[in-house]
């Protein structure tokens, strides 16, 4: 076990949608999916109240993401809400960029100023193979209007898939040399049968010590609502590169973060199958004080919680679709 250092649970992983337009090759069994139907998922008003009770029980900043959040209607009237909710200090998103281009400009003016942008690859063949669809056009006009309207910080996630995009590597990182972005690589999560993470997965060690060539890489520090990324500086570089290592070095004592399904169930762990159900007793009336006695239960089962990394086996048992990463 290790040592039961107190860490501050202060991060909400709000998942919005269980839908996406794509269909990325590592995110989930698609034949075992089944999409919620559209009652079973938390209304924006739902999320507001408990993004308003959660702030109550310290929660700071919230991340926005899904399935694709953009794809849900209203999300734009729901960013501007959320940011308006007292307690919470920063608002997020997740995307994969699709919709962006068109809905980049109405976001702005919400406020919203942090964007995650999920890019796998610069090359359309690849993003193609990656997602199952072909909608890189969309994407990089989506970062490139993203750029122009002047949202920072701008996070590039790129999920590092061995024999698919691991000769890409310097091509994305060079990103944050030519654009003030945050280029961050992530180890992929067992998500897929073990045969193909065996196949696809590159620890991160790996990733760094390829990305060598492009210079000393100097550690910057983590604020205390950062997520599990170490972030590097390079000479001549406008951005940064952050590397995520949930398989190779995953550290509960430093994880922040609950997840709220879009299903309404608050997740204290990725790794755990636990869930606490939110949406019944919310939908049977259940009292602010109630309600928040199960965000404290959450909190207190992950302060709890200081096992060795998991198993990295398995995964399957919730999409990342619903549990939005
Ligand atoms: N649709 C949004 C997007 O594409 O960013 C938000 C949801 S997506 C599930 C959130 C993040 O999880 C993405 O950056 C995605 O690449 C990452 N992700 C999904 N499955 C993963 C896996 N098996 N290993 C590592 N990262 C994964």
């Amino acid at each position: 076990m290790e040592p039961s250092t107190p860490r501050e649970i202060n991060y909400l992983r709000l998942s919005i949608t269980d839908r996406c337009q794509l269909r990325c090759c590592y995110c989930t069994y698609w034949q075992d999916w089944q999409q919620l139907p559209s009652g079973e998922i938390l209304s924006y008003e739902e999320l507001l109240r408990l993004a308003g009770i959660a702030a109550s029980l310290g929660i700071r900043k919230v991340r926005v993401t899904g399935g694709e959040p953009l794809v849900r209607r209203g999300v734009v009237n729901f960013l501007h809400s959320l940011q308006r909710t007292p307690g919470i200090e920063e608002v997020c998103l997740t995307t994969n960029g699709v919709l962006l281009a068109n809905l980049a400009s109405a976001l702005y003016e919400t406020g919203l100023r942090h964007l995650n942008l999920s890019l796998d690859t610069l090359r359309r063949e690849r993003y193609r193979q990656i997602t199952g669809r072909d909608n890189l056009g969309e994407v990089l006009a989506g970062l490139e209007r993203a750029v122009a309207l002047g949202f920072g910080p701008l996070k590039i996630n790129c999920v590092v898939l061995a024999g698919i995009n691991d000769d890409e590597l310097v091509d994305l990182a060079l990103l944050a040399r030519d654009h003030p972005f945050q280029v961050r690589f992530i180890e992929l999560m067992p998500t897929v049968s073990p045969r193909q993470w065996q196949q696809n997965f590159l620890p991160m060690t790996e990733v760094r010590r390829r990305l060598a060539v492009l210079g000393p890489m100097t550690a910057l520090g983590r604020g205390t609502t950062d997520g599990p990324a170490q972030i590097f500086r390079l000479p001549g570089f406008q951005g940064e590169l952050g590397f995520i290592t949930p398989i190779s070095s995953h550290h509960c004592r430093t994880c922040n973060r609950l997840r709220l399904t879009a299903a309404g169930a608050l997740r204290p762990c990725l790794f755990g199958d636990a869930e606490i159900e939110v949406k019944t007793p919310l939908r049977q009336g259940a009292s602010e004080v109630r309600l928040a006695s199960l965000f404290a239960e959450a909190i207190i089962q992950k302060s709890a919680r200081f096992s060795l990394p998991p198993s990295p086996f398995p995964l399957h048992s919730s999409s990342m679709v619903s549990i939005g990463g």
